[in-house]
This record gives structure tokens, sequence and C-alpha cells, in this order.
């Protein structure tokens, strides 16, 4: 997701976080995971998701220009998502990553098909990451403000349609697959709630689900305590997914993400405190049998968590679980609300 602004208020911050695409293909390696799962318990489903653009304020936090080239991928990001993808695998898991249509301008995708092949989901974030629930033309993204040219002649709807088609064209062309589900760039506190012309739109595009909602909680900016935590933990509870009344299904983006975590100038969060987070909302998916939708950057997770000690803590208390949790792409947890 990304959001362009971070939320902030005195002590504390509304954290946001945005999720997940969709996938489903369990590789063999994660029977380890699911084989032990008692009758009437309803398994965990954890997700591992990936937006794949660049990020403003890193790695340097000078750096704005990405907000004008989100696809543009630099070689330690894609290296990044590469050697992610063949960890959580080895461990019986997958990434539900979120792929921009422009990154498939770049002139070697060998690393997003080696992602596909090895059964990661990739879905659909759109072609330059507009926001779908822009009014005007400005409020789409940023380089529309400086090239209006490129969207002259069509309205606000027409370029939020075309730049998800042309997502799925880049992606059939280069890759051969058809995005995995649809995660909106940037996130809402309400999702589409209230965007009965947006739900329509995905499902009139084949989505059966979507991404959007990117709950927010207060927690203390910096050397965040006990009670921080146990708040977020407390708040995956009301972020669960749901369906719209026009049948399009949310799966919203857990609090917290890489975004309402880290990216501050002052007072960010330490990688100790980001596991920590992550542990207590993994517990709390397993004890309550829920979802948790876990949203990074590989642009952001590269500075901050170079050794991958978020994605291998997940896997190593999903596998310790004894068969209560799953890791899966998003679709396989929209399956659990699909009307039969
Ligand atoms: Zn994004």
């Amino acid at each position: 997701m990304d959001e362009s602004k971070p939320n902030f208020s005195r002590r504390h911050f509304l954290a946001g976080t945005s999720a997940v695409a969709a996938g489903a293909l369990v590789p063999g390696g994660s029977r380890r995971q699911t084989e032990a799962a008692a009758p009437g318990d309803k398994q965990a489903l954890i997700a591992i998701t990936l937006d794949l653009e660049m990020s403003m304020h890193y790695p340097t936090w000078d750096m704005m220009e990405w907000n004008y080239e989100k696809g543009n991928l630099t070689s330690a990001v894609k290296q990044y998502t590469v050697e992610a993808g063949r960890r959580v695998k080895a461990k019986g898991g997958i990434l539900q990553c979120f792929l921009l249509g422009r990154v498939l301008e770049q002139e070697n995708v060998d690393w997003l098909k080696e992602l596909v092949r090895e059964g990661h989901a990739v879905g659909n974030h759109t072609y330059d990451h507009v926001s779908v629930w822009a009014t005007s033309p400005e409020q789409l993204q940023y380089r529309f403000q400086r090239a209006p040219w490129l969207i002259r002649g069509k309205t606000v709807p027409e370029v939020i349609r075309e730049n998800i088609l042309l997502t799925e064209a880049a992606m059939e062309t280069r890759i051969g697959v058809k995005p995995l589900g649809f995660r909106t760039p940037g996130g809402s506190t309400e999702g589409l709630k209230g965007r009965p012309d947006i739900q329509k739109l995905l499902l009139d595009l084949g989505f059966t689900w979507a991404s959007s909602m990117a709950p927010g909680v207060p927690v203390t900016p910096a050397n965040p305590t006990d009670a921080d935590f146990q708040a977020v933990a407390d708040a995956q509870a009301s972020s669960q997914p749901f369906v719209y009344p026009t049948g399009l299904i949310e799966i919203p983006m857990s609090p917290l993400g890489d975004v309402a975590s880290f990216r501050r100038e002052k007072e960010k969060w330490k990688l100790g405190d980001f596991l920590k987070m992550v542990e207590h909302n993994v517990r709390w998916a397993i004890d309550h049998g829920g979802v948790f939708d876990l949203l990074t950057h590989p642009s952001i997770m590269v500075v901050e968590d170079p050794e991958f000690r978020a994605y291998e803590l997940i896997c190593d208390l999903v596998g310790a679980s004894s068969g209560r949790a799953r890791i899966v792409g998003l679709d396989e947890i929209a399956k659990r609300h699909q009307v039969k």
C-alpha cells in the first residue's frame, strides 16, 4: 500500500497497514503446517504480503522522487523479494505479493517469473499506484500531477479502470499469469465502505476480493510498551475479513504494517519492537482461529530488516503451532468468506 502521509498526532500516531493480494497454492513443504489441525478447530490463516513498489523516504529520508516512479524497483529491492520468497518457501509458506504494472517495463523480469514458478501469489496493485478513492485527477497519483497529459481526456473512473486493466495486460504479456486479487494503493480506515461504485468496478473486472482497509491503532511512536502491543493485538478482532453488500470480500491489512511502524524521521520503532508486535499478532490469530495479514514493502524492509527476521519469525511461529496456523495467499483467506 504505502501511504503517502504518515499518520501522526502528538505522542501517538494512527498506524495503518495495507495489505494483501491473491494467491493460493500451498507448496508441498507446507504439509507440516496443515496436517495436525484438530477437528473443529478453526485454523489461523497468516498472510505475508509484500507490495512491490518503491517507497518515499527510503533508503534515505530525503528520497521523494519515488512518488513519481513507484514501479522503478532497484536491484536491492528485487533481490530482497526473491530471497524472502526462498526463505518463506523453505519453511513451508508462500508470499502474497502485489505488483505495480509499471514494474514490468523494466528490462529483466526473471525474478518475478521465479516467484510465480515457486508458487508465490502476485496480485494487482494498479499500474501507477493510483488512488481508487480519487475524485479529481490531482488525487490520482503524483505522476499525473507532473505529467497530466498522460491522462488527458479521461475521467477519473476511466483512469482507475485502465490502470487496473493495464497491469493485468502487462502481467499476462511478460510473466504469463493473471493477477491474483487486488490491493488498493494506499489504504483507508473505512476501506470501500460507502463506495459501491469501486466495489462494483472490481467485481466487474473479475476480482472476488480486495484488500483496501487499513485500520488505525493509536500507539507510542518510539519505545512502545506492553500495553501498546496488547492494543494492537486486541485490534486484530476488528480487522478481520468481511463481505460488502455488493458481495466483494474485504481482507483488511492488519495493524500494524511496516509503514506505520517504521516510516518516521524521528521516534520510529526499532526492529525488535516490530518483531514483538508481529509475534503478539500471530499468537492472537492462532488463539482465535483468525486472520493476520501483514503488510510489508521490500523497499522498506530491506533497510529495516535486512536479515528477514520478521518473515522467519512468522514461519517459525506457524511451524510450531501444531497445525493451528497456515501461511497462505489472500485468495485462500477469501475462500472462507465466499458464498457457497
Ligand atoms: Zn502500494
